[in-house]
């Protein structure tokens, strides 16, 4: 019989409760820009300047896209959904020892169970062949760090994370793709190969 791990709830909860708005914006800015300075993503300028009222910042070089976000050029660009659940939605993948259900995920952070399998699947594509155990060796706690910051399941998280926002949302589209191609071959076993791409 299946008992539940009355910790690793807590630990859960703990975690939703901790990514509010002011932690998830402090986390991205420490994890992209680990010496405090944000540059810009479309061409790494220093000259950038924060709205507050829209939440993004402004980048003075003259060119397309001067504006951009926390979010911008990652694999979270193109999703409406908030910081505050992406991160805890990568925490609880990064964390859940026997793994996570689309409906385990929607139940835990109260969005669809549509919406949590289509994190979900972004999330893995994005972290396939990611081996943890090296990174974390590796990790030193980021910020200023505080009771939960010290947990090994956060040190393991922002292990996962420094990978996650290594994969551009052009690597992760590509991705989707292959999957994609991958799925359909195996419904359908008469589909033709992947068409050579042409460079
Ligand atoms: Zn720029």
């Amino acid at each position: 019989m299946h008992t539940p791990d009355v910790s690793a709830d807590a630990a859960l909860r703990d975690a939703i409760l901790y990514f509010d708005y002011a932690h998830s914006h402090e986390f991205m800015v420490h994890v992209r820009w680990p010496d405090g300075k944000v540059k810009c993503p479309a061409c790494g300028g220093e000259r950038v300047t924060y709205l507050a009222k829209n939440k993004v910042w402004k980048c003075y070089a003259k060119h397309p896209k001067a504006r951009f976000s926390l979010k911008t050029g990652t694999i979270f660009e193109d999703s409406p959904l908030s910081l505050e659940k992406w991160l805890p939605a990568v925490w609880i993948f990064l964390n859940a020892k026997e793994g996570i259900s689309s409906g385990e995920l929607h139940r835990a952070l109260g969005m669809t169970q549509k919406t949590a399998w289509f994190m979900l699947h972004r999330i893995r594509l994005a972290l396939r062949n990611t081996s943890f155990d090296k990174l974390l060796e590796a990790h030193a706690p980021p910020m200023n760090a505080g009771p939960f910051e010290n947990t090994p399941e956060f040190r393991r998280f922002c292990a996962g994370m420094k990978r996650l926002l290594e994969v551009s949302k052009r690597d992760l589209g590509r991705r989707i793709q292959e999957a994609k191609l991958n799925s359909d071959r195996i419904d359908n076993p008469k589909a033709p190969g992947r068409k050579r791409q042409v460079r």
